[in-house]
């Protein structure tokens, strides 16, 4: 494999904030839970993970927020975009330190990740229906 080629870009809305991955992620889910809802100001979050090696900021710096000690959530500190998702510590067997998560849609090339899960469906807003058959979990 190609390193060069395999690299894709992403940043925040206003282009403060850059970011870059190696590879395409392995890992992307919709999630409906309340946290990135209040997070993102959004009805649910797309999110994407690749092995945290992989993932750099290439411009500005990623502000953190981390209103739930241990986990940690980043976002660009100028328009507000948020780009990442970290937790240090193991949740229900994943070792959430192992890989960078971020917004799947700041990608430049949204269209390299295929989210086909949606979690915390518990927490999903009654007025967002789910396509027909959409593998749910009502958390992780
Ligand atoms: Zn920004
Ligand atoms: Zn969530």
């Amino acid at each position: 494999m190609n390193g060069k080629s395999n690299t894709h870009d992403g940043g925040c809305y206003c282009g403060a904030v850059r970011y870059r991955i190696q590879g395409v992620p392995d890992f992307s889910a919709h999630c409906h839970c309340r946290s990135c809802q209040l997070a993102l100001g959004g009805a649910f979050v797309t999110w994407a993970k690749i092995p945290a090696g992989n993932f750099s900021v290439t411009k500005g710096k990623i502000k953190i927020c981390e209103k739930t000690p241990g986990i940690r959530r980043g976002f660009c500190g100028d328009c507000g975009t948020t780009l990442t998702y970290a937790a240090d510590h193991v949740v229900e067997g994943q070792d959430w330190s192992k890989d960078a998560w971020f917004t799947a849609v700041t990608l430049d090339d949204p269209t390299i990740v295929s989210p086909q899960n949606h979690v915390f469906v518990s927490h999903k807003q009654p007025w967002i229906t789910l396509p027909e058959g959409a593998p749910a979990f009502d958390t992780f």
